[in-house]
């Protein structure tokens, strides 16, 4: 008899669980109240970079400190009520940026962000999108009075680990990007990345392939979760789903899921918006870029070009506040000829973060037969094909050639027993 598992959440993450799952002999269901790949997972910037193994919380982050506390910087703001009521988020967040603690999450994040590549292209090649993926790299962008620094974390941990770059002229950018404005003084461009024409379809022709290889794609929200033994009852909108074993791969909502199970967990978000605009016919924009000065990422996509914004810390779902993009609208505008925005709504997604920026992969700790995989702040398309690959290695009793004590549930994730009926108390 085939072995059956649920996995909740179809974005890169549970789709990719999903998928390399399957391809262990395992019948799953994946659960999810959208269709695959629509929400933190849609609006990315689409970048798979191994260079992104550098958490934001890197002592980088103190210098420029001053700055984010004025809350009115396109790379980073805040909301101050947010921020107080998750202070002890915040404090963790900032204590994991000292460079001990720093150096520990690179590490860490290098394991995922080196293999990420490798296994989306097996992932591309079985489901037929690897026209999708463009290998052309990803620049990083200087105006007047900054430059590419060799001695910063960054530019450190990218020499430890080996990832490919150059420093290149106003002219060299001129030659890689003919169409962007002189207003370049000097760029890095980091050549091993490569970039996705667009993240929410590469997701949801990926589940396809699930559902096409004998998958069970089942669209309904999940309402509570309960365990009893080898038996796990999820209570969706369209009534009982029952399972012997869960994966809990819901982004930015698995704090949501696990409370039903009493566990908690200190999951923040570092919320972040697009929107996309045409490019002229003279126009042309071949690869991502950074513009580093004035906190926005430029990408080329299917659907026209791609501006992504900085980070904000807010209340999951408090309504969406579009300062940031509106600030760096000018600046996009000196970068390049741009069209019109296209009728795409303006998108926010959120980025899930515990505070070491490190995902939690594994087994919960109270429940031999629930799993988890989230956590992937800023890398989750990039990373989801190599988590998916490392916790269905785990379930199927198989060794990961990974240290995977880095990315224990046991670090964040507390059960907090059953709570007692309140007749009880
Ligand atoms: C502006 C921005 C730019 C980014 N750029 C990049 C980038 O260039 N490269 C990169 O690798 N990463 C990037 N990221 C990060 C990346 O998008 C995320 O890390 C990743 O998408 C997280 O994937 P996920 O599968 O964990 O979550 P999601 O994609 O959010 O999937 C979780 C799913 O769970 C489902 N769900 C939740 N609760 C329930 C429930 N109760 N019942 C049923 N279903 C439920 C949701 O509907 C959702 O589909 C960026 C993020 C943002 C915001």
């Amino acid at each position: 008899m085939a072995k059956t598992i649920s996995v909740i959440g179809a974005g890169s993450i549970g789709v990719s669980s999903a998928l390399h799952l399957q391809q262990r002999g395992w019948q799953v269901t994946l659960i999810d109240r959208r269709e695959p790949g629509q929400e933190t997972s849609y609006g990315n910037a689409g970048i798979i970079n191994s260079g992104s193994s550098i958490p934001l919380n890197n002592p980088g982050i103190h210098k420029s400190l001053p700055t984010y506390l004025k809350n009115k910087s396109p790379q980073l703001r805040y909301n101050i009520k947010h921020l107080i009521q998750n202070l002890p988020w915040a404090i963790q967040f900032l204590q994991n940026s000292k460079t001990t603690q720093a150096l520990k999450s690179t590490a860490a994040l290098n394991e995922l962000t080196s293999r990420s590549l490798v296994e989306h292209k097996a992932f591309m090649q079985n489901a037929g999108n690897m026209h999708r993926l463009k290998e052309l790299g990803w620049l990083r962008l200087f105006r007047s009075g900054n430059s590419y620094n060799p001695d910063s974390f960054e530019a450190q941990n990218h020499k430890l680990y080996g990832i490919p770059g150059s420093v290149l002229s106003a002219d060299e950018i001129h030659d890689l990007e003919p169409s962007l404005k002189p207003i370049y003084e000097s760029g890095y461009l980091l050549e091993g990345a490569a970039s996705i024409n667009n993240p929410g379809a590469l997701v949801k022709e990926y589940a396809q392939k699930f559902v096409s290889d004998g998958g069970n794609l089942l669209q309904t929200n999940i309402k509570s979760l309960s365990v009893d033994g080898n038996h796990i009852e999820c209570l969706t909108d369209n009534g009982p789903h029952t399972c012997e074993k869960l994966v809990i791969a819901a982004g930015p909502w698995s704090n949501d899921l696990l409370a039903m199970l009493n566990y908690r967990v200190p999951l923040n978000v570092e919320r972040g918006y697009h929107m996309h605009f045409n490019l002229p016919e003279d126009t042309v924009l071949n690869r991502p870029l950074h513009d580093v000065q004035r906190g926005f990422i430029m990408c080329p996509m299917e659907m026209g070009v791609r501006v992504t914004s900085g980070v904000e810390l807010n209340n999951r779902d408090a309504p969406p506040n579009y300062a940031q993009l509106e600030q760096v609208k000018p600046f996009i505008k000196e970068a390049i000829k741009l069209g019109d925005a296209t009728n795409d709504p303006i998108w926010m997604g959120r980025r899930p973060t515990l505070p070491d920026s490190k995902p939690v992969i594994g087994q919960a700790p109270k429940h031999s037969n629930v799993f988890m995989a989230f956590g992937h702040q800023h890398i989750g398309l990039m990373t989801g094909p190599i988590t998916g690959r490392l916790i269905a290695e785990q379930i199927s009793g198989e060794s990961n050639d990974i240290d995977m004590s880095a990315f224990a549930p046991e670090r964040y994730v507390r059960f907090e027993g059953r709570r007692k009926p309140i007749w009880q108390m």
